[in-house]
């Protein structure tokens, strides 16, 4: 009798019983505490609006990703991406999980080292690294990934001129069946220009070629594209062994899982609908496992996770300042907090807790911001209970991109408050004040 073939198990989540012929089931259960921590005593201490980040949460995200890949693949490794939070404490609570840094900029490449980073635990992504930047990261022997032709001749040129041997990969950008197509970012694999671009990297006298890296779309919900990614990646990678000999050191798979919020205009939660971690991880490893490569050639395996790591650790607070009835005779919301703080509100339905037990009466609201500006929408269509002037809200899901996206227009940035693993509450980035804002104006003469 043949051998029946062994195939891994596989768990996913099912959720039942949320749908009923009046749609999907409101969830306006009052939320009153985080990680224990009374709401409003936070609001009445640190002032309204105010960001809230669980220390716990990022933790428990960061450990349960890193298991997920590290129970599939020998040698993993994760990178922070700055540009999703780079809080300092945040950077350094994902730092003392083991994370490296990934940065996209000068500035951000900055903040790395004053948070402690070793320089070759530094990824240094992006299209915008001056001569100084690349000087610096050859000098620190961090990794440079090259992301366009004219900055390899640049780096080229500088190692020359000042006798440099820095560790460098490519970005790869591809069709992985998204659409529309991410091809702005580094060289592209079907046309043939990465494999050029790697070719020129081998035969310059002073890059040492250690890695191979995508990054393939953000907010990314099929498992199937990283599989063609981490394809392409290891075909390249298989083709500078059996070409030149070299055996990359890594492959780096970027970032993009989404996180469990709501898409603008799905129909389902994103809760029900967004893949696991899990199912990114089997199609990321199985591909490179059965590739071909020997057990001690495997790449290490980075990534660059961001969005699905602290997305559900940052929280929102805010109040209602008024409400009103628009012409249409919709109610209208009108909190404390708008696009300038919940950037995030652009792409996502948040789902929005009331603060105390309101009445059990609902109405579908708009929910604006307190801006003088159309666009300024925080909520389309919420079903809540009737809110009052001073009511309080927690906005879900907020930890990532809006404390690096927020914008300073018309009102200052609030407080962030950070909830540790002993549930004390730390402020890690002050509300803005006018002295701050002004600081670095300047008033010509004539004007005084
Ligand atoms: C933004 C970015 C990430 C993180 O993306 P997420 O969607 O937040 O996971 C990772 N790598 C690079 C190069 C990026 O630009």
């Amino acid at each position: 009798m043949e051998k029946i073939r062994y195939e891994r198990p596989v768990i996913f989540k099912m959720n039942t019983g949320l749908m009923n012929k009046f749609g999907t089931k409101t969830n306006n259960e009052p939320v009153t505490h985080i990680e224990s921590v009374p709401v409003k005593s936070m609001l009445s201490q640190y002032g309204s609006p105010m960001f809230v980040i669980s220390e716990k949460q990022i933790r428990r995200n960061y450990q349960n990703a890193i298991r997920i890949f590290k129970t599939r693949y020998p040698k993993v490794q994760f990178a922070w991406s700055y540009k999703t939070n780079y809080m300092n404490a945040v950077c350094r609570i994902f730092h003392q999980e083991g994370s490296w840094a990934e940065v996209v900029s000068g500035f951000e490449y900055e903040k790395a080292l004053y948070n402690n980073v070793p320089g070759n635990k530094i990824i240094f992504n992006g299209p915008d690294k001056s001569d100084e930047d690349l000087i610096k990261a050859a000098q620190n022997n961090s990794l440079i990934h090259i992301d366009h032709y004219d900055e390899l001749y640049s780096l080229i040129r500088l190692c020359e001129e000042h006798k440099l041997k820095p560790r460098v990969a490519i970005r790869v950008n591809m069709d992985t069946g998204i659409y529309p197509k991410w091809d702005r970012f580094g060289f592209n694999f079907e046309n043939g220009q990465a494999w050029n671009a790697l070719t020129r990297i081998i035969n310059s006298e002073n890059l040492q070629l250690v890695g191979i890296h995508c990054h393939i779309g953000t907010f990314m919900l099929s498992p199937n594209a990283y599989a063609v990614a981490a394809r392409n990646l290891s075909e390249l990678a298989w083709s500078v062994k059996e070409r030149f000999g070299i055996m990359v050191q890594y492959i780096d798979l970027g970032g993009g899982f989404p996180s469990t919020n709501t898409l603008k205009g799905a129909y389902l939660p994103g809760t029900d609908t967004v893949p696991s971690i899990d199912q990114f991880a089997d199609a990321i490893t199985d591909v490179i496992l059965t590739y071909g490569f020997t057990q001690d050639e495997l790449p290490m395996l980075i990534l660059e996770t961001g969005r699905a790591l602290i997305d559900d650790a940052g929280y929102l607070l805010g109040t209602v300042l008024a409400t009103k009835r628009l012409s249409d005779g919709r109610r209208a919301t009108i909190m404390d907090f708008g696009l300038n703080s919940l950037f995030t509100s652009l792409w996502y339905d948040h789902k929005i807790s009331p603060a105390q037990k309101n009445t059990n009466q609902t109405e579908d609201m708009v929910m604006f911001g307190p801006l003088c500006m159309n666009i300024d929408v925080v909520r389309e269509s919420i079903n809540m209970p009737m809110l009052q002037k001073g009511d309080q809200v927690v906005v879900h899901k907020v930890g990532a991109y809006n404390m690096t996206q927020w914008m300073q227009f018309i009102t200052m940035r609030p407080n962030i408050v950070l909830i540790d693993n002993d549930n004390n509450t730390h402020i890690i980035r002050k509300a803005e004040n006018l002295e701050y804002i002004q600081a670095l104006e300047e008033i010509p003469i004539h004007l005084k």
